[in-house]
Formats: structure tokens, sequence, C-alpha cells
């Protein structure tokens, strides 16, 4: 008999010796298991695990060691610790774009934290007049704060830009016609698409002028008994440049009003305040389009404003009354959560004073290019470290964008890193896996590749976060 077979014998097991899940569960080793886990999920684990390996031993891979109490206990102890990650991780937006759709947008401030967590653990007036002590609107809680801002008679809130658009379309063209230009027929990521929820609003679409150039006579001629609405849609992530013509919001809500039908704008990001004041690209704000006479704009939460997800429907009262009136705004309301966080967020709003420093979104968007370099110079060393000599990690300037559609075209100048392959050959597959390694790491760091490099942003890593980032590059696997 060779030495090996001896081996085998003695260390191969049959299905037979595998314990019943009660002697594992019962055994001493696994109390703290069942203290941390609760004797469903360990139960459920367990018997995965001794499936597995039940199988093992039918290909006569089982050895005795994986039998022993201390393994089961450790392996268990392995599997349930995988499995109880949190699957909402945070990671680290090093990718460049600040409201980062894919990451979640906008960070909420201290003060909207705060607020979201009282609002989590206690009762709350959601829906309840303390004055009267009667039944209340949830939407009067922010509906004046809104209205100072942005100078509309009335405002309601819902769960995103999309349901505003959708809620406004069916509240006032259900069954009728909306007019928009061929220019302003947006894609916005993530299947939103003007034409489709239009669609889904009984809206019937009529697409005027052309790509390119759309004029105030087109409106005007497209006008008829079935005419709901005038609507201009922002161009959120495009723009038409060259031998173009867009009718401005104000010539298309007096062609509107000559002919009594109301003018509504989806501005997209919409912001409240005058953005070039911190160097960032002009852009109307919601006061301005009220003021050149639009009825009606909606606008999203959590782009530019910088505060949860939400929509925002702001205008004529009359209009908004229809629309809260609407049973679409029961399905598509906001939680209390969203209504206390987006609260702070607007409360901030009322100091602009402060809001470079207190609004987060605005915070990392006026970042310097200097502050910036600084900060990725502080990393540069620890980068290089981890990934050894294959790759040349360098510090260097770059461009940053908004995201989320707001301001498409511009960028912001920036600081990071640049990391190409010096092994020679094609970088492609290193690149992909580097990218790989990084999205591996504890907190995860997103950044991208693009012209043979990866590349990683720093715009959006702030000062009090770089001691975690550089820390837990050692664990870096590569
Ligand atoms: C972003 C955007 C939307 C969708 O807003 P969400 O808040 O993401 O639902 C709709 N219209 C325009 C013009 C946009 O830019």
């Amino acid at each position: 008999m060779s030495d090996s077979l001896a081996v085998n014998e003695e260390t191969q097991v049959r299905v037979s010796d595998i314990p019943a899940v009660n002697t594992v569960l019962n055994a001493p080793e696994l109390a703290p298991l069942l203290d941390q886990y609760g004797r469903t999920r360990v139960t459920a684990v367990l018997r995965a695990h001794l499936d597995a390996l039940r199988q093992q031993a039918l290909q006569g891979q089982l050895t005795r060691s994986s039998l022993s109490v201390a393994a089961m206990r450790d392996e268990l102890a392995g599997l349930l610790a995988a499995d109880s990650h949190s699957r909402v991780r945070r990671v680290f937006n090093l990718t460049g774009t600040v409201l980062h759709t894919n990451l979640g947008r906008a960070l909420l401030p201290d003060e909207a934290v705060q607020a979201v967590m009282q609002a989590m653990t206690s009762p709350v007036n959601l829906e309840f007049n303390l004055d009267t002590g009667r039944r209340g609107d949830r939407d009067d809680l922010i509906e004046d704060l809104i209205c100072e801002l942005t100078g509309a008679e009335a405002a309601t809130v819902v769960n995103n830009n999309a349901a505003a658009v959708l809620l406004m379309l069916n509240a006032l063209a259900n069954r009728r016609e909306a007019i928009v230009s061929r220019g302003e027929l947006v894609e916005i990521g993530g299947a939103f698409r003007i034409p489709d929820i239009m669609k889904r609003a009984g809206t019937r679409l009529v697409e005027v002028g052309t790509t390119n150039r759309t004029h105030p006579h087109d409106y005007e001629d497209a006008i008829g008994a079935r005419t709901a609405m005038l609507m201009k849609v922002h161009c959120s992530n495009y723009e038409v440049r060259g031998f173009t013509r867009s009718v401005d919001v104000r010539e298309v809500a007096q062609i509107a009003h000559r002919h009594g039908v109301p003018a509504t704008v989806d501005l997209g990001s919409g912001t409240l305040v005058d953005m070039t004041q911190w160097g960032l690209p002009p852009e109307d704000t919601v006061r301005e389009t009220i003021e050149q006479g639009a009825d009606l704009v909606t606008f999203s939460g959590d782009k530019l404003l910088g505060g949860p997800q939400a929509g925002l429907l702001v205008g004529r009262r009359d209009l908004i009354s229809k629309i809260k009136r609407n049973p679409l705004k029961r399905a598509l309301r906001v939680g209390k959560l969203t209504l206390a966080a987006l609260e702070a967020v607007l409360q901030l709003y009322r100091a602009p004073e402060f809001l470079v420093e207190r609004l987060t979104t605005l915070r990392l968007l006026t970042r310097s290019q200097a502050h910036i370099r600084q900060h990725t110079l502080h990393a540069l060393y620890a980068v290089q470290q981890a990934l050894g000599a294959d790759y040349d990690v360098q510090a260097v300037p770059m461009f940053s964008q908004i995201g989320s559609g707001a301001m498409p075209v511009d960028v912001l100048p920036s600081f990071g890193l640049r990391v190409t392959y010096q092994g020679g050959g094609r970088s492609g597959r290193h690149l992909q896996a580097l990218q790989a390694s990084f999205r591996g790491l504890p907190r995860p760091v997103i950044g991208r590749v693009a012209d043979d490099a990866f590349w990683l942003d720093f715009r959006c890593l702030e000062p009090n976060q770089l001691e975690e980032f550089v820390t837990q590059l050692t664990a870096m696997t590569r």
C-alpha cells in the first residue's frame, strides 16, 4: 500500500461522518455566533455549509479536519460576517463628477443629518397642525420656505423631479397636448425621456421646430383647442451649438399667455442662488425663471440644490392646487425623512453668506485647485507605495464635472492622481484590474479609466477623510 493511499484512508471521510445540524448548533463553541446572529441565520448558513461538505465527501475530497467543531465555527463566522456587510456601503467618489447619480448625488450637510435623525427617532408633526390640533398637510411644513426662496406663490414636493414632471403633465395636460421644442426632447440617464413621460402622463406631445432651431412662430402655429401648456425643458446633459435658435422662457411665456395657457419649465437641476458669485457657470435660478413668466417650474432636490432626492414644483397657486388634488400626488409624495432634510437645506439658503461652507455640494464644487492639489500631494506617496513599481503615479491637474446634468459643458479645474502601467505591452487589462482593486478596498475607491490611465480626482475627498483614504491603502490586493 503506497504512502499517499494510507494518508487518504486516514483523512478521507464519508457522508455519514458529517454531523447533524443540531449536533453542531448545540456545541458550546457555537454559542457566541448564536448570540450575535441569532439561531435562524446561523442554522440557515450551517445547513448550506453542511450541504457543501456532503458534496465534497461524495467526491472524496473531504478531510476530517473540516469536521471539527472549531473548523466549522471558524467557517461559519467567516460566512456570516461576509453575509452581514451592509449592502449600502460608503465609497470614496474620486470620479471627478461631484453630483454622481450612481453614487447617490448630493451629500447632505450636518444640519440635514440632524433633522433626519430627529424625524427618524421621534414622532413629528408631519400632517398635524400644532396650532389647531387638526390634521395638516405635509407640504405646509416647507411651502412658505420654498416660496420665500423662489418667489413662487405656491409649492409642493414629490419623490424626484421625474415624478414632478409626470404629476404636472397628468394634472394639467391629461388627454390634452403639451407643446415642446424638438431641441428639448431630452433623455436623462436612467431612462427618463420626455416623450415617454408624456405618454405615461396621458399627454399628447406636440413637437415643434427642429433639433437646432425653434422660432416663436413654431409655438404660435401649434397652439390649438387641445393645447394644455407650452413646456420648456432644460437641456441638462447636452448643448446645441452652432446654427441654433431657441425661444427663451420669457418669449414662450408671452406666447402662452396670449393664448390663455400656462408656460411650464422643467428646469432639471434648478438653483436657488446665483452660482456665479462663487465662480461657477451661470444658470438661471428658479426665481429668475418665475420672473420671466413661467407659471410652473419643476426641479430636483439632490442636484445643485444639494438636498435629498426630491422633486419640487413651484408656481401659480391655482395650478399647484390642482396638482395637489391629483391622486398621483398621494402616490408620489415624500416621506418625513425627505421633508426634514429638505427643510434643513432650505434653511441654509436663508443665510447665503455661509452657504459655501455649510452646503456640502457647494463646498465641493467651489474647492480651489490649489487646495485640492495640496491634499493630492499628501496622498501621492502612499498610493505609489501601495501600487509598487509596476505603476507610475503622478499628481496632475485635471477637470471635474458638476454632474447630474447641471451645467453639462462646464468643467472645474481640479487636481488628482494619474496612474499609468509601467509593465509594457497593453495596459488596458492592468488598468481595469487596478480599478477593481481600488473598488475592493474596505471603503471602495471609485476612479475612472481613460486615455490609458487610471484617474483619481481629489475634489470630493474632503480633508478630514484623507487619513482614512491613505490608511486603508495597506489593504490593497493586486
Ligand atoms: C435630472 C433631470 C430630471 C430628472 O430628475 P430626477 O430628480 O433625477 O428625477 C428631469 N428633467 C431634467 C431636465 C433633468 O435635468
